[in-house]
């Protein structure tokens, strides 16, 4: 099988913002948002200052901590040159997160591959100042080890040797998409690792984990684990979100900023080669009043206007879309807009633009 790489984006939020402040980057740095650690870089991590965490306990750990907000409006234009920096270089992307995905350079070795990685990485550093680490591996959870094993800012391989020691010796909590209730009941079969598995009855593996969970743990242990990087041009719903309040730059309005979404949204849309039937747009609140009953960006939705085309319609024209939102923003109550601190845009029934007959555009 030929190996595929892992790219993922070191501490993202935090290197975003050290772009413009380089005489921070090794000093502890987090990025904060209601009143919760979002994601901090390795000196914090190394002083225990970690994602999730309350602002409150971070400084206590780290009283020297430079905190920053999301700066929303990069961290979506950055995630989007290094999407264009991943599309460019390979056969096909399948995005993880906003700032991780699998790709399949087309390397026939991991000579190849470790090649291709280093380049990714150069470029990633070179253009657009984000350290990104990459694994090499022959499956998706093989990469994925090989990226949290490079991390930060590193280069990991996982040959294939030491690929057949890991399938009978890795932990099975190092699995990704292995719970807590499930690793509870793995444990109480006296599973702990990948080789544990061939004691216990496949019936009761069932009863513990479920169809789904067994057939991917039995998978990962013979290796004939997911290796296929399936690129973006399958999904049906592309969203970009921004807060209208600045971070290095004035607040924007709510008019201002649905365009910027729907820019990013268009572009996103064209890169995968989709056409869409149809745009959501939804503000969420962010009043102060408001701030207190939410948590980590949950904010309460204030209104939601959904606009549809007949026939799918490529996204290359961010103005038609646009005048869509317009038209059904301007139906909203004056206060829906006044109080609305963030918006989300989403191309929705999303299908590939060359499935569609040329004669309908
Ligand atoms: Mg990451």
């Amino acid at each position: 099988m030929p190996p595929i790489l892992h790219a993922d984006a070191d501490s993202f939020f935090a290197s975003v913002v050290l772009r413009s402040h380089p005489a921070l980057r090794s000093a502890p740095v987090a990025v904060v948002v209601h009143g919760f650690v979002a994601s901090s870089n390795y000196p914090a991590r190394a002083r225990d200052v970690m994602g999730g965490m309350r602002v409150t306990d971070a400084l206590r750990r780290c009283p020297e901590l430079a905190m920053f907000d999301v700066p929303q409006g990069e961290v979506e234009e950055t995630a989007d040159a290094l999407f264009d920096l991943f599309a460019a270089s390979a056969a096909a992307v399948e995005p993880g997160s906003m700032e991780e995905a699998f790709v399949d350079v087309g390397a026939a070795d991991d000579r190849a591959a470790v090649r291709a990685a280093a380049e990714l990485r150069r470029l990633a550093w070179q253009e657009l100042r984000i350290p990104v680490s990459v694994g090499v591996g022959r499956t998706k959870l093989m990469a994925k080890l090989a990226s949290r094993a490079a991390k930060p800012d590193g280069l990991h391989v996982i040959d294939a040797e030491t690929e057949r020691g890991l399938r009978s010796t890795l932990p099975v909590a190092k699995v990704w998409g292995v719970g807590r209730q499930t690793l509870e009941r793995l444990e109480g079969l006296g599973v702990r690792r990948l080789a544990d598995l061939d004691v216990v009855l496949p019936e009761r593996l069932l009863d513990a984990c479920g169809t789904m969970m067994t057939r991917r743990l039995l998978g990962i242990r013979d290796g004939s684990d997911d290796a296929t990087v399936r690129p973006v041009s399958g999904r049906t719903v592309l969203s970009s979100e921004g807060a209208i309040a600045g971070y290095a730059r004035r607040d924007w309005t709510v008019d201002e900023l649905v365009e910027t979404c729907i820019r990013r949204v268009c572009k996103r849309a064209m890169r995968a080669g989709l056409a869409a039937t149809g745009l959501t747009i939804v503000l969420r609140g962010e009043t102060a009043e408001l701030a207190t009953v939410q948590a980590m960006g949950k904010a309460v939705v204030l209104a939601t206007v959904k606009a549809v085309v007949p026939t799918p319609t490529p996204a290359d024209d961010p103005s038609l879309w646009m005048r869509l939102a317009r038209a059904e923003l301007a139906a909203l109550s004056e206060q829906a807009v006044a109080d609305a601190g963030s918006v989300k845009a989403s191309l929705t029934g999303l299908r590939p633009l060359a499935g569609i007959p040329p004669t309908l555009f």
